[in-house]
């Protein structure tokens, strides 16, 4: 039968690096893809900015449209590079998504990315 268990494990083991966060990028929730790619614990990234994975030279305006895209609460798709805890840089292929609440305002985001560096 549905259960939240099972909606827990299946975003728990999903191949894809998932991650839930408050209205401004906090993160609240990061799944064990998320652990393996970034390699960050969920105890390091948990109140962190999702800017933790900046690399620190992506252009301001990419950010921009990003925000101003799930801010219309449309989901943004895109290619950044990100770091990892180790240094090492990657191209992440991202999809984060607004979810609403009953009144519709933006309540989380959530945040789905893969390293696609290999098939560039
Ligand atoms: P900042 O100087 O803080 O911001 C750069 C620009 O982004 C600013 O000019 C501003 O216009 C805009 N901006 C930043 N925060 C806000 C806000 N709260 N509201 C409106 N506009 C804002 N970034 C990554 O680099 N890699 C990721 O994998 C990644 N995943 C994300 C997943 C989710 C679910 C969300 C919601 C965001 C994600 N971000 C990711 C974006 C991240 O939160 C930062 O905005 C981004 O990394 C820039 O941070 P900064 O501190 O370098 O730059």
């Amino acid at each position: 039968p549905l259960s939240p268990r099972l909606f827990f494990e299946a975003v728990e083991q999903a191949p894809s690096a998932i991650s839930i966060t408050d209205a401004r990028a906090t993160i609240l929730y990061a799944n064990r893809a998320f652990e393996i790619l970034t390699g960050f614990s969920r105890a390091e990234v948990i109140g962190q900015n999702e800017a933790i994975l900046s690399n620190q030279a992506t252009p301001d305006n990419v950010y921009q449209h990003l925000w101003r895209t799930i801010q219309r609460k449309q989901t943004w798709t895109g290619t950044l590079v990100n770091r990892t805890k180790q240094g090492g840089d990657y191209l992440a292929e991202l999809i984060i998504a607004p979810v609403l609440d009953r009144n519709n305002d933006i309540k989380y985001f959530l945040g789905m990315h893969r390293d696609v560096t290999k098939l560039h």
